[in-house]
Formats: structure tokens, C-alpha cells, sequence
């Protein structure tokens, strides 16, 4: 069943709230408004949201308390939030993330712009992004320090094809159709086709030159990473 990823939308300006509201329901999310800090807690104390989109300027207490609130509290710490912003200046954008918003967006902003930063941070915040590191045969991959090697020798890989690869490595022997894919490694399937996996898992080969061959295509079913591969040697 296809998640669709609430947000919380705290603004007082109705005009916006509807707007962001609009785009987001259009894109796959599950917008709730929330006109003030009280209203948002209620919905807050009701079902968690996946994120929440926190303007600046709100009556009664300001976007950058209840950002530091929603912090301090068990339940809410790991909620994303971004923070609305009409203001450009650095100090109130250090001020917001200080708070804990883990990122900001100045009005006026277009919707392609704020979906994108909705997208990174349900990304940053997904559970597959926990730092580990995974070796499976001589393939290593660590993610503190994002690097990846074959046999002791550090290859160049791109970060879509880290996390894809990170994903394969975590769930290995499993066959992942792409739509998992695109579910699990880019978070959110709205804009991808499926054919981006493809060229993905292509780069992803190129990288892992003779290990490529560890990436396996299920025909009709999707991808797996597997040990079991016949990995040529470089020795
Ligand atoms: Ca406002």
C-alpha cells in the first residue's frame, strides 16, 4: 500500500495554507492545517505528521519556540521540520535551524522548490540513512564516511548510487521490484519513473566494475544484490 506522507502545514495566512495545502495533496501528501501553535499541538497529540512545514510569523507563540519545543519532546524530536520564512536574513535562518528546524525556505517560494525540500528532508530523516558499515565479501560500504570499496580499493560512486547501493547491501539475497526501489533508496515516487532505477543500477555497475556483476537483474521481478555472484577476480 502506497504511503502517503503527512505534513503538517502551521500558517496563519489561510491564502498560503490553502496554496501549500493544493500542491502538496496534488503530489501525494496528506496536508493538515493548523492555524496557530495550540491547533498544531492538538494535531500533534491526535496522529504524528511526517513532517511539518513551521512558519516564522505565527500569533501566539513564534514558529522558532515551537520548533525548540517540538524538540525537546520524546514524541516529536524526530518530526522534520522546515521552517517558512519571509524573512532572507542569516541570523533568523541560524536562529530556526539553532531551534532544531532541520531546514528553511524563504517566501515566497515555488511548489517545485518546496517539494523538493520536503523530499530531502523525509530522506535525511529515513530510517535506511542510519550510519553503518556493511561488507558483504570484499564489497564494503561505510556510510559515516560515505565511501565504498572493492578489495580494499575505494571506488568512485555517485550518492544516488550509494544509497542504492546501501539499500542492496542492508536487504541483500532480496529481489526489489523498482517501484520498492524508488519507495525505499529516493523516498518518494511522484516525479521518477521507473526507468530511473535502470540507468541507476547501470551507474551503479559501472562503479562497482568487477563487483557490478554482484547487482543482479531479476528478470520481470527487479533487482537483487547477492553474494553469490560470479565476481571475477582482480587479483
Ligand atoms: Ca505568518
Amino acid at each position: 500500500m502506497k504511503h502517503f506522507p503527512r505534513v503538517l502545514i502551521v500558517e496563519d495566512e489561510p491564502a498560503i495554507a490553502e496554496l501549500i495545502a493544493v500542491n502538496l495533496r496534488h503530489n501525494g501528501f496528506q496536508p493538515i492545517w493548523a492555524e496557530e501553535g495550540v491547533a498544531a499541538q492538538r494535531e500533534l497529540d491526535a496522529v504524528l505528521p511526517d513532517v511539518i512545514l513551521l512558519d516564522w510569523m505565527l500569533p501566539g507563540q513564534s514558529g522558532v519556540a515551537l520548533a525548540r519545543r517540538w524538540r525537546a519532546d520524546a514524541r516529536t524530536k524526530g518530526i522534520p521540520i522546515l521552517m517558512l520564512t519571509a524573512r532572507g536574513d542569516e541570523p533568523d535562518k541560524v536562529a530556526g535551524l539553532d531551534a532544531g528546524a532541520d531546514d528553511y525556505i524563504t517566501k515566497p517560494f515555488s511548489t517545485q522548490e518546496l517539494l523538493a525540500r520536503i523530499r530531502a528532508v523525509l530522506r535525511r530523516r529515513a530510517p535506511e540513512q542510519v550510519d553503518v558499515s556493511i561488507t558483504i565479501g570484499a564489497l564494503a560500504l561505510d556510510s559515516a564516511t560515505h565511501r565504498v570499496s572493492w578489495q580494499g580499493q575505494v571506488l568512485k560512486i555517485g550518492p544516488t548510487e550509494f544509497k542504492l547501493l546501501n539499500y542492496l547491501m542492508k536487504h541483500r539475497e532480496r529481489v526489489h521490484s523498482r517501484a520498492q526501489l524508488l519507495d525505499k533508496v529516493w523516498g518518494d515516487h511522484v516525479f521518477i519513473e521507473e526507468r530511473t532505477v535502470d540507468v541507476h543500477v547501470k551507474r551503479l555497475r559501472e562503479a562497482l566494475g568487477a563487483a557490478g556483476a554482484m547487482v543482479e537483474t531479476v528478470r520481470g521481478a527487479g533487482y537483487r544484490l547477492t553474494a553469490q555472484a560470479q565476481v571475477a577476480s582482480q587479483a
